[in-house]
C-alpha cells in the first residue's frame, strides 16, 4: 500500500509542470470537446488524435466503483514476475470534486464501522488514512459534469516496474514518455466499463541478467499496462461467513462498530455470486451461469485439455445443487482478456519455467468475485515431457514415440487448469488431500508413477481425472443456494462435519510447506496414504528408473551433453516425498478443529511410525542410492557447444565434468537440511521429554551420524560419495549447534555431538589414507568450531537444481 501511494507522490512531482487549470473562465465539455472523438460510456472518453491526448468525462461523484490496473503485455520472465495478463491492484474508489480539482480516492476498507449511526461511521473512516491516488484538474464543466485531461493520469506506470526491476538487481530504470503512447485497440468504453491501455516504455542503464535475457534490447524495456474503471456490482450478493475447515480463501476486515458481545474480525469466504432460478428445488439452473473464458494462445491439443480439466469443476456444481452452472469456452474474437467483465484463463510463455497462478478480483466489502484470472506457464507442460522421457527412456531406433507422453502431460494439463481455476473459485489448496484418494484438484499432484510387471515406469495412473470428493465438499459449502427459510449456518455446518465424518480433512499451506512444517499427511507433491510408504515405494521406482537411464531418453542427433538435463528430475525424483516423510519424524498430526465439532484435535505420531520415516529418510542418502554407475557417467560428456550449463543442472566442483560426488552432494543436502531443522529438533527434544517412546534429538542424531560420517567406506565412488554425505551432515550439524533461533538444548545437543565425533574421529584409525584424511579433517573442522561457534567455516553444500516451477512464489 505504502509502496503505490510513495510512487503515485513521486510521478505526481515529475508531472508538475503539466496539467494546470486552465486560465479564465472554465469553458463548457461542447466547447472543449468540439473537436476531439468521443468515446461514450461509464466514464465517457475523449480521444485529442493531434496532441495524443486521452480526455476524461466525471459525471459520478462520490459514487464507488472499481479500479483495476493489470499488465496485458508483459516481459516473460518468470524471475523478474512481469507476466503478460498480471492484475496490479484492484481497489475501490470515487471521485471526489474540491473547486478546481477532483481527487481519485480509494477509501480504507479493511476498518469499518457497520452502522446505521453516521457519526460511528465517521469516526472509523477519520480513524484511519485512505488513499489520494491522483489529482485532476477542471478542465471544461456543464450540468453537474466535469472534464478533467487524464493523460498523464494513464500514462504512467501503475505497475510499479522501476521499483520492480530495482528490488531484482537488474538495474536502474524510469518511464520515458517519448517512446510511450496510448494504445488504441485496446482503449474501449463501455455502459459499465471503461478500459484505457497505454504502451509504456522504460529506460535505463545496467540492465541485469533477467531483462537481458528477455528484451531485444535490454536498455528499452517496453510493455502494456491496462486500467479499468468497473461499475460495482449491484446489491443481492449475500456473503458467506468463513469458516476456517471450509478450504475457502478468507477476506477479512475489522467492524469497530461490532457489539462487545460480538466480534470485530470479520470473516467471509471469497466466492462468485451464483443464486439457483428455484432454490426450493433439489438441482435448479442458475439465475446467471458463472463463466470462464480461454484464452485461444493455448495450442491443440492443450487447448481442448485446458477446456476439459476447466470444465471438471461443473461436476462439484452440480453436487451442490445446480445444473448447467458453470461454463468454460473459448474467448471469443475480438473479447479483450483484460476486460474485467470476463473470467479469464490465460496462457502465459516465459523465457524460463514458473509457477501458474489463479488470482481474483473481489469486492472487499462481502468478498464477491468479479473477475477469476487464471496464468498458465506453458512451460510446465515440457518440463513433464522431458520427466516422462527420463522415465520411459523411449527413444528407441525405429519405434515410434510412444503415444504414453502427450497422453500424460495433457492428463497433467486438466488437473493444472483445474487446480488454478479452483483458486479463482475462492479455494485454497487442500494439502492433505492426496492421502485420500487424490481428494482434491486443490493439492499439488506428482505423477503417480508405478513399476509394471517387466518393472518398467508406467504412467497409466499418473494423474486422477475428475473433480475430487473435497473439491464437490468445498464448493457445496461456498455455493449452496438454500431455499427461503434455512438455518444457513446449521446446513453449513453439517456439511463439514459430514465431511469429517467421512475422513476428509483440510490443511492448507503454511502447515504443508517443510520448513517447519508438522502435519504428517499434508505435504506439496505427494503421493499414497502414508508418507513413509510411499517414499519406500518412490526410491524403488527410482533405483528402477536410474538403471534404465540411457541414450534413450533424448532424441537421435541431439548432443549427449543434454542427458544432465533429463537426469536430474530422475535423480531427485524422491525430493518431495523426502520432504513429506520428514514431517512424520517430530511430527504431530492435527485438524483445523473449532470448539464442538467433535474432531480430533491433535495426536502424536507412534514412536515406531517417527523411527520408520527416519530410517527411510537415510535410504535416501545411503551411498547405494546416491552413487551413479559407471554406465551413466560414460555417457555424459561435458556441455556441447552451443547447449550451455544452466541452473537446471547440478553444481559442478569439477570444473567443466560433469561431478557425480557434486550430485550426490546437493540431494544429500535435501535430507540432512530436513532431518537437522531447527523446528523438527527442538518438537524432538519436547515430545521425547513427554514421552520417552518418542525418539529425541540425540537418538536421531545418533542414528544419522551411525550411517554418514561413522562410517568406514570401502573402496570406490561410493565411498567418495559417504564422505560427501558426512560433510554435509558435519555442516548441518554445525549450522544447527550456531542457530541462534534454535532453543539452548537443541545446540547443546548438537554441539555435544560434534564434539563426541571429534573425539572419536581423532582415535579411529580408518582403513586406508583416504579415510584418515577424511576422519582428521572432521575432527579439525569440529576443533575449530569448538573455538568459534559463529563460524561454520566449511562451504555450504551445493543447492540442487530446482525442483518445483522455478521462482519464489507459489500457487
Ligand atoms: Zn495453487
Amino acid at each position: 500500500m505504502l509502496r503505490i501511494i510513495l510512487a503515485l507522490l513521486l510521478l505526481t512531482s515529475a508531472f508538475a509542470q503539466q496539467g494546470t487549470p486552465p486560465a479564465g473562465p472554465v469553458p463548457t465539455i461542447a466547447t472543449k470537446a468540439a473537436s476531439l472523438q468521443k468515446m461514450p460510456g461509464y466514464f465517457p472518453l475523449y480521444w485529442e488524435d493531434k496532441a495524443g491526448k486521452l480526455w476524461l468525462e466525471i459525471d459520478k461523484f462520490d459514487v464507488e466503483f472499481l479500479y483495476v490496473d493489470s499488465m496485458p503485455a508483459g516481459m516473460g520472465s518468470n524471475d523478474l514476475g512481469l507476466d503478460r495478463g498480471q492484475i496490479g491492484g484492484s481497489r475501490i474508489v470515487r471521485f471526489e470534486r474540491s473547486g478546481p480539482k477532483v481527487l481519485l480516492i480509494q477509501p480504507n476498507y479493511r476498518y469499518r464501522s457497520i452502522t446505521d449511526d453516521a457519526a460511528e461511521r465517521r469516526a472509523a473512516d477519520q480513524s484511519f488514512a485512505q488513499s489520494v491516488l491522483w489529482g485532476f484538474d477542471v478542465q471544461a464543466e456543464e450540468g453537474g459534469r466535469v472534464l478533467v485531461d487524464a493523460t498523464q493520469f494513464y500514462l504512467r506506470d501503475a505497475h510499479h516496474i522501476p521499483s520492480t526491476l530495482q528490488r531484482a538487481n537488474n538495474g536502474t530504470f524510469r518511464a520515458d514518455l517519448t517512446r510511450s503512447a496510448f494504445y488504441l485497440p485496446r482503449t474501449k468504453n463501455f455502459p459499465k466499463n471503461t478500459e484505457v491501455e497505454a504502451t509504456l516504455t522504460f529506460t535505463g542503464e545496467n540492465p541485469g541478467g533477467f531483462v537481458r535475457d528477455v528484451t531485444p534490447n535490454p536498455e528499452a524495456i517496453t510493455v502494456r499496462e491496462h486500467h479499468s474503471f468497473v461499475e460495482l456490482p449491484g446489491p443481492g450478493f449475500r456473503p458467506r461467513v468463513f469458516d476456517p475447515r471450509s478450504g475457502f480463501i478468507v477476506s477479512a476486515f475489522t467492524d469497530y462498530a461490532a457489539p462487545l458481545d460480538g466480534r470485530m474480525p470479520q470473516r467471509f469466504i471469497l466466492r462468485h455470486r451464483l443464486q439457483k432460478k428455484n432454490p426450493a428445488a433439489a438441482v435448479s439452473e442458475a439465475v446467471q451461469p458463472i463463466v470462464y473464458y480461454l484464452d485461444p494462445g493455448a495450442p491443440e491439443p492443450i487447448r481442448s485439455a485446458l477446456l476439459a480439466g476447466a470444465r471438471w469443476w461443473n461436476q462439484a456444481f452440480e453436487a451442490a445443487g445446480y445444473k448447467d452452472a458453470f461454463h468454460v469456452e473459448l474467448l471469443p474474437d475480438g473479447a479483450d482478456p483484460m476486460d474485467v467483465r470476463y473470467n479469464l484463463i490465460q496462457w502465459v510463455h516465459r523465457s524460463t519455467r514458473g509457477w501458474s497462478y489463479g488470482a481474483a478480483i473481489s469486492d472487499p466489502r462481502t468478498g464477491e468475485i468479479i473477475k477469476g484470472q487464471v496464468t498458465l506457464g506453458s512451460l510446465r507442460a515440457r518440463q513433464d515431457y522431458m520427466i516422462f522421457e527420463g522415465l520411459l527412456a523411449p527413444y528407441l531406433d525405429g519405434k515410434t514415440i510412444p503415444a504414453e507422453l502427450s497422453r500424460t502431460v495433457l492428463a497433467r494439463m486438466r488437473q493444472l487448469a483445474a487446480h488454478e481455476v479452483g483458486h479463482t473459485l475462492g479455494l485454497a489448496h487442500n494439502f492433505a488431500a492426496s492421502v485420500k484418494d487424490r481428494a482434491s484438484v486443490m493439492d499439488y499432484p506428482p505423477p503417480f508413477v508405478k513399476l509394471n510387471a517387466s518393472g518398467v515406469p508406467d504412467l497409466s495412473d499418473a494423474y486422477a481425472t475428475g473433480i475430487g470428493a473435497w473439491d464437490k465438499i468445498a464448493i457445496d459449502f461456498g455455493y449452496r443456494d438454500f431455499p427461503a427459510g434455512t438455518d444457513e449456518k446449521k446446513q453449513l455446518d453439517a456439511i463439514l462435519r459430514d465431511a469429517t465424518a467421512r475422513g476428509f480433512i483440510f490443511i492448507s499451506d503454511a502447515d504443508a510447506r517443510p520448513e517447519g512444517g508438522a502435519h504428517p499427511l499434508a505435504h506439496l507433491w505427494d503421493s499414497g496414504t502414508n508418507a513413509v510408504d510411499e517414499l519406500n515405494r518412490i526410491l524403488d521406482v527410482r533405483a528402477k528408473a536410474l538403471s534404465r537411464f540411457s541414450a534413450n531418453v533424448i532424441r537421435e542427433g541431439e548432443p549427449l551433453s543434454t542427458l544432465e538435463d533429463v537426469l536430474v528430475p530422475i535423480y531427485l525424483l524422491h525430493r518431495y516425498q523426502t520432504e513429506a516423510a520428514s514431517k512424520v519424524l517430530g511430527g504431530l498430526y492435527y485438524t483445523y478443529a473449532v470448539r464442538g465439532d467433535g474432531q480430533k484435535i491433535t495426536e502424536r505420531i507412534p514412536g515406531p511410525e517417527q523411527r520408520r520415516a527416519l530410517e527411510a529418510l537415510l535410504h535416501t542418502i545411503e551411498p547405494g542410492a546416491l552413487t551413479l554407475s559407471p554406465s551413466i557417467l560414460a555417457l555424459i560428456p561435458p556441455r556441447a557447444e552451443g547447449y550451455y550449463h544452466n541452473r537446471k543442472d547440478f553444481h559442478n566442483r569439477t570444473g567443466l565434468t560433469f561431478d557425480p560426488i557434486g550430485a550426490a552432494e546437493s540431494a544429500a543436502s535435501l535430507t540432512v537440511g530436513l532431518i537437522l531443522n531447527p523446528q523438527r529438533a527442538a518438537r524432538l527434544v519436547e515430545y521425547h521429554a513427554e514421552d520417552p517412546n518418542s525418539p529425541g534429538l540425540i537418538e536421531v542424531i545418533d542414528r544419522l551420524m551411525a550411517v554418514t560420517l561413522r562410517v568406514r567406506p570401502g573402496p570406490g565412488l561410493s565411498a567418495e560419495v559417504q564422505r560427501a554425505v558426512g560433510a554435509v551432515v558435519l555442516y548441518d550439524l554445525m549450522v544447527l549447534a550456531a542457530n541462534e533461533n534454535a532453543p539452548a538444548e537443541v545446540r547443546a545437543i548438537a554441539m555435544f555431538k560434534l564434539t563426541a565425533l571429534r573425539e572419536w574421529a581423532t582415535a579411529e584409525a580408518g582403513a586406508d589414507e583416504n579415510t584418515r584424511a577424511f576422519f582428521a579433517w572432521a575432527a579439525e573442522q569440529v576443533k575449530r568450531f569448538e573455538a568459534n561457534p559463529k563460524d561454520i567455516g566449511i562451504p555450504k553444500p551445493a543447492d540442487p537444481p530446482p525442483g518445483q516451477p522455478i521462482g519464489c512464489e507459489s500457487n
